[in-house]
């Protein structure tokens, strides 16, 4: 057994029940949450006396101005006192005493009660507070050593803000593809239990999948999700072991609105955006139904969807739409998962240097720097990820003007 991988259930013990944390914010409060979402820590900031504020509010508590800005601040302060708490109302941190929490003061002027990571020195003492998603998918705020995050998952609490792929069985529903064999190198180098490396039309590409079956801790299964059946069948093998499921099948053409046929449209349909569906279908009760199985029950989802899916790129017009189509559904599955803590994680590449992009010029995303990305997001526990420059490059103009973008898409 490799030292990673967690004990067997002990079936004598009482399982967890599969509470989450208080999950209702107030609207200032959930941009707190939106900026933890990419792995940020942003506060309210006074426009008109620049005076940092926190928990948020509608105005200003020095001047009562409303013109306030959310602003990125690197959460450098003292932890000036703590303590160790015994007892909670609340179910889900009921069943996580003893909790270490402590009064935090920034440098930037605010006081702050948070979580306090096991790593951080006895107050008063140094250190860095971050903005996680705590098992409900609403902002936690964690104060760690001035180095920042180390260890997660030394408190259960802490582990549950994180999926680290480490000691967790992990699906990838197309392991034949060039992201799809760099996803799974990367989850088996992040210290992964297993990974099941979904194979379509097994009768192709021989070689890549023999080399796949030949890594350590890799099995290659059956997989087709454009077939409802196929997928219910690996549903009934698998489904009750995956702690992560990545959703990184794609079928993908370069075919502008306006030609001919809808033949290409429907086949990325069929596998981008009701692919999706059908996975949903099949694997969704059983990894809510292991949301609370042990140290390393199901935690998360992943879904590879595109850049465009946030603005439609005209040259890959059915491509993008069926992206957009499977980001809409991501969102509902997220909605559905939020309620037992499973985290749908949605991952917006640019280009990815592969088969279908030898026409699109550079810069592109090297399939390993979008496995590394996938799983440094899985550890730091985010929901929103956009790997690589020309991603970061279109979500920055997207939240700038979504009608710029539209515009300057159309020349491309
Ligand atoms: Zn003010």
């Amino acid at each position: 057994m490799s030292p990673s991988r967690s004990p067997p259930k002990n079936p004598v013990l009482k399982t967890r029940e599969p509470t989450v944390p208080p999950g209702l914010r107030s609207r200032a409060a959930l941009r707190l949450t939106a900026a933890a979402c990419e792995g940020r820590l942003e506060l309210q900031r006074c426009r008109a006396c620049s005076a940092f504020q926190y928990p948020p509010r509608e105005a200003c508590t020095q001047c009562l101005s409303t013109r306030l800005e959310w602003t990125e601040c690197d959460g450098v302060g003292e932890l000036i006192s703590e303590t160790i708490l015994h007892h909670s109302n609340e179910p889900y941190f009921r069943e996580r005493v003893p909790l270490r929490v402590g009064l935090v003061r920034l440098d930037v002027g605010v006081t702050i009660v948070a979580h306090v990571d096991g790593a951080c020195a006895p107050a008063p003492a140094r250190i860095r507070l971050a903005a996680h998603l705590d098992k409900s998918g609403q902002a936690a705020l964690v104060a760690h050593p001035p180095e920042g995050p180390t260890d997660m998952t030394t408190s259960q609490t802490h582990r549950d803000m994180t999926c680290d792929p480490r000691g967790r069985k992990i699906l990838v529903t197309d392991g034949k593809s060039e992201t799809g064999e760099a996803l799974v190198k990367a989850f088996i180098a992040a210290g992964a239990d297993k990974v099941w490396a979904g194979v379509a039309e097994p009768w192709k590409d021989a070689t890549a999948i023999d080399k796949l079956a030949q890594l350590e801790g890799v099995t290659t299964v059956p997989l087709d999700v454009t077939d409802a059946r196929s997928v219910e069948a690996l549903s009934g093998l698998i489904g009750g072991k995956v702690d992560i499921l990545v959703n990184n099948a794609e079928f993908h053409r370069h075919k502008p609105v306006g030609a001919r046929g809808v033949e290409t449209a429907r086949a990325e349909m069929d596998v981008n955006y009701l692919g999706l569906l059908r996975l949903i279908e099949s694997f969704g009760p059983a990894l809510k139904f292991r949301a609370a199985d042990g140290p390393n029950g199901a935690c998360a989802w992943v879904n590879i969807l595109s850049v465009y899916a946030l603005s439609a790129l005209p040259s890959q017009a059915t491509f993008t739409a069926s992206k957009a189509a499977a980001f809409a559904a991501s969102q509902a599955l997220r909605a559905d998962m939020m309620g037992v803590g499973i985290r749908v994680m949605n991952v917006f590449p640019g280009p990815i240097d592969d088969a279908w992009n030898q026409t699109v010029p550079p810069p592109k995303l090297a399939p390993s720097a979008l496995a590394a990305a996938v799983v440094a997001s899985l550890k730091a526990g985010v929901e929103d990820v956009y790997p690589g420059d020309v991603a970061q490059d279109i979500l920055a103009r997207w939240r700038e003007s979504a009608k710029v973008l539209e515009r300057e898409l159309a020349d491309q």
